[in-house]
């Protein structure tokens, strides 16, 4: 069961007090109006004010109090059924109790209560109505009218601010798995999906406004042998630490980011060829000099390939496939350096 399942009743019990405590204002006064018998007002009076206590002692002290406040709430139901011959149908309170009960049962979200608990609220009105007699008399006067607006006004305003809670709640869950969706687990960085988001909108900067934009591909050298070598837990720790690198080395509007395997992309908006190609120079450089604290006998190199954004790269594909064809011109020339695309010549569309 899960843990918030193991409280519902704790969440029930309050509202049934305040919910049955103000309808039980309404029943009484219809009861008072057609001069109720002992037995209807005892009943009514077991129900609104002796029944929630009840209830909550029933889950409190059962093996499955999930279970257990179901039953209840269903219930719950029945005696509201049976409420209605002893009021003989008055109107405003029948339509109130029965509608603010289905209404909860509907927005609780449980499969099948509400269907379930229409049924008991059937049942109870006609064993009841077997017992009691069905007497029609639906006016309701201006004391009953009155003394329905509590429950309607209260059972209205906290559920309109248990859904106002409710609504804060999923918009707040929403916004973190959107944060959770942008990041990369092991390192931290950004994730795929949201690097080649922030890589489009500056190449669509540079086309609109001449913007000047770097990314840097970055991949770790022999990283395979590593893993063969030292086992994947070692692996993922210099990927761990070579993220960090990356971090220290770029600025906050930067945005780095964790491409996929051994592969790290980094977008440098605003930032020219020359001060891109000293960043790439630089994490090449501390990567080169890193010890894990663990393995301080493991040493690794990584490649940069380094590629501006231009006119000519038509969508962020062909921005990335410069800079992959640096980055290979550095492994194919020996790793653990860097290397620029060549800047070509913008020819103006005619
Ligand atoms: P090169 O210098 O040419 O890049 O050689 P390489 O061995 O690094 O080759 P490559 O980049 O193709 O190897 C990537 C390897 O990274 C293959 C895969 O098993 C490993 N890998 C991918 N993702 C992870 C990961 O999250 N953790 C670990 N430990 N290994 C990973
Ligand atoms: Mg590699």
């Amino acid at each position: 069961m899960h843990p918030s399942q193991q409280h519902f009743f704790r969440i029930i019990y309050p509202l049934r007090v305040l919910g049955l405590g103000l309808g039980g204002l309404a029943v009484g006064t219809v009861f008072w109006e057609r001069h109720a018998g002992s037995a209807a007002w005892g009943f009514s009076l077991f129900v609104c004010y002796l029944w929630p206590h009840l209830a909550y002692l029933v889950s409190k002290y059962s093996s499955n109090r999930y279970r257990a406040e179901i039953i209840n709430l269903v219930l719950d139901t029945f005696f509201f059924g049976a409420l209605l011959p002893l009021m003989h149908f008055n109107l405003l309170p029948s339509v109130l109790v029965v509608t603010l009960a289905m209404m909860d049962r509907i927005a609780s979200g449980i499969r099948g209560l509400w269907i379930v608990s229409l049924l008991g609220l059937i049942a109870g009105a006609l064993l009841c109505g077997l017992l009691a007699g069905f007497h029609w008399a639906p006016e309701s006067s201006m004391y009953v009218i009155l003394a329905c607006l509590p429950m309607l006004i209260v059972h209205t305003l906290s559920s309109s601010m248990t859904s106002h809670r409710l609504i804060r709640k999923v918009t707040r869950q929403n916004l973190e798995l959107d944060a959770l969706r942008r990041i990369d687990a092991l390192t931290g960085l950004y994730g795929r999906g949201h690097w080649e988001e922030q890589a489009a909108a500056a190449l669509r900067a540079c086309h609109a406004h001449g913007a000047p934009a770097c990314m840097l591909m970055l991949d770790i050298d022999h990283f395979k042998q590593i893993n063969d070598t030292h086992g994947h837990s070692v692996g993922d720790e210099v990927i761990r630490a070579l993220a960090q690198v990356v971090r220290r080395n770029v600025r906050a509007t930067d945005c780095a980011g964790r491409y996929g395997g051994d592969e790290f992309t980094v977008l440098l908006p605003g930032m020219q060829l020359e001060d891109a190609l000293q960043i790439a120079q630089r994490i090449r450089a501390q990567v080169e000099g890193l010890q894990l604290r663990d393995m301080p006998e493991v040493h690794f190199t990584c490649s940069v390939g380094v590629a501006c954004a231009e006119h000519g790269h038509s969508d962020l594909r062909a921005w990335m496939t410069a800079a992959d064809g640096a980055l290979y011109e550095v492994k194919k020339a020996g790793r653990n350096g860097v290397s620029n695309a060549p800047v070509t010549a913008f020819a103006p569309l005619v």
